[in-house]
């Protein structure tokens, strides 16, 4: 965490230069100052100062932010923007505000894993069974903010993919030497399972090991974009501790999210035993497949795709050759390029259930992006993205949306059709 001066001495660096505005999505559909970097960080000073209270309008402000991270770079001043919106939605979190319940309860609900099991079973209960294909149906019409759930989430499988592990994830060509641990994302868990199904299979055709714990323990990372820091900090603790016993090396996630918020613990909380050490850990699964130089299956795949670079994983961590070396180490999959390929989709985690109007028309840009391609199949590393790029399969623009290690997996499949 940095100290109040560093974080001070940031809030002066701003020479309102302008760079940040052709940049900002949302400054691209809405045309006002108050979206733009620059006008957050004026509004973090002047705060600061005694300046500006709390109120529901600044709060409104600082919601106001994909955490796409466009502004810091081109910030000739390298302002990290997000830390400050970070950090001002927590000063604020106590102000009343329409998405206040939302992170409240989620905090509520996620530092309690068995609670969080349950209900989430409950939801899968309600929603797919009574709703028949869980598309919240009956369950938007007793919550409200179910009706955007709805609209924007894929259906709870029935079967979550830590329910349908088997225990042993022991790896094809035995090699007890090589182990890995294996963070299961809740997108991932909860939405997409058969994702993790392919890391699994991807990393143990490769001969590894893989450590899995036997509950999904949320990283954290909505509560803490959403101004929810203590429970944010009590979900990294479990999570540091989870893994303790797992005794892996190295950490593994698919969620572009998931890593970067993972990669955060030991700079956010290092008062928390382990955090530094369990940070240095974590690499997204593309980095370490390339790094590792793993090996794709006989069979080819022989199809045209096109990738999104999430915002989490290009410009937060640096990540964009790895997806692509993935992808094109596939023997017969095509990668299209397509324009802007790191700009935001317009998911970025809550923001589509908190604010659907913008979300949706951030999200129509990069829609058109992929249309121009010529491909329905799109690749991406992150589940928040690929829940809003799925929005696209309504529109006629998306066929599907995968991860890069879905593809990989599919080498070993016999008969992949052209
Ligand atoms: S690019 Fe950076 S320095 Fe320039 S106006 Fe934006 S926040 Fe300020
Ligand atoms: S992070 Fe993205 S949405 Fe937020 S101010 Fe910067 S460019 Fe705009």
């Amino acid at each position: 965490m940095r100290s109040e001066a560093e974080y001070n001495d940031y809030l002066r660096k701003c020479i309102r230069c302008s760079f940040c505005q052709p940049v900002c999505p949302l400054f691209a559909e809405l045309r006002e100052e108050s979206t733009l970097a620059r006008a957050k960080v004026r509004l973090a000073k002047d705060f600061s100062v005694g300046k500006l209270q709390q109120t529901v309008r600044l709060k409104e402000l600082f919601s106001l932010c994909l955490d796409c991270r466009a502004c810091e770079s081109v910030c000739p001043a390298n302002i990290p923007v997000h830390e400050i919106v970070q950090e001002m939605r927590g000063k604020l979190q106590n102000v009343s505000s329409p998405d206040k319940k939302l992170y409240k309860t989620a905090g509520a609900v996620l530092t309690r894993p068995r609670l969080a099991r349950s209900l989430a079973s409950t939801i899968i209960t309600i929603g797919n069974k009574l709703n028949r294909g869980g598309n919240f149906s009956l369950t938007k019409k007793v919550v409200p903010l179910a009706r955007q759930a709805g609209e924007v989430f894929p259906s709870i499988t029935e079967v979550p993919f830590l329910k349908g592990l088997k225990r042993s994830n022991q790896a094809e060509d035995t090699d007890q030497k090589k182990k890995v641990g294996y963070f299961v994302g809740c997108a991932t868990n909860y939405f997409y399972p058969h994702v993790a199904q392919a890391a699994v299979k991807v990393l143990g055709k490769n001969g590894y090991h893989v450590l899995i714990p036997h509950e999904t323990i949320c990283c954290g990372l909505p509560l803490y974009s959403g101004g929810e820091h203590q429970s944010a900090r009590k979900l990294a603790a479990q999570v540091i501790e989870q893994f303790q016993d797992l005794k892996a090396e190295v950490i593994v996630t698919d969620c572009a999210g998931c890593s970067l918020h993972l990669k955060e613990y030991g700079r956010l909380w290092p008062d928390i035993p382990g955090s530094v050490e369990f940070s240095s850990r974590i690499q997204d699964i593309s980095w370490f497949i390339v790094q590792e130089k793993l090996k794709t299956g006989p069979y080819p795949v022989p199809w045209n795709v096109t990738y999104h670079d999430p915002c989490h994983l290009g410009r937060a961590q640096g990540i964009y050759a790895e997806p692509r070396q993935v992808l094109t180490g596939i023997k017969g999959l095509n990668l299209i390029e397509m324009e802007e390929s790191n700009r935001c989709c317009g998911g970025s985690g809550l923001f589509s259930l908190t604010k659907p109007e913008l979300s949706t028309r951030v999200l129509a840009r990069k829609l058109q992006n992929i249309k121009k391609t010529g491909t329905g199949l799109v690749a991406t590393s992150c589940p928040s993205c690929r829940i809003q790029l799925e929005r696209g399969i309504k529109h006629q623009v998306v066929e599907q949306v995968v991860h890069p290690v879905e593809l990989m997996a599919k080498t070993w499949d016999e008969g992949v059709n052209k």
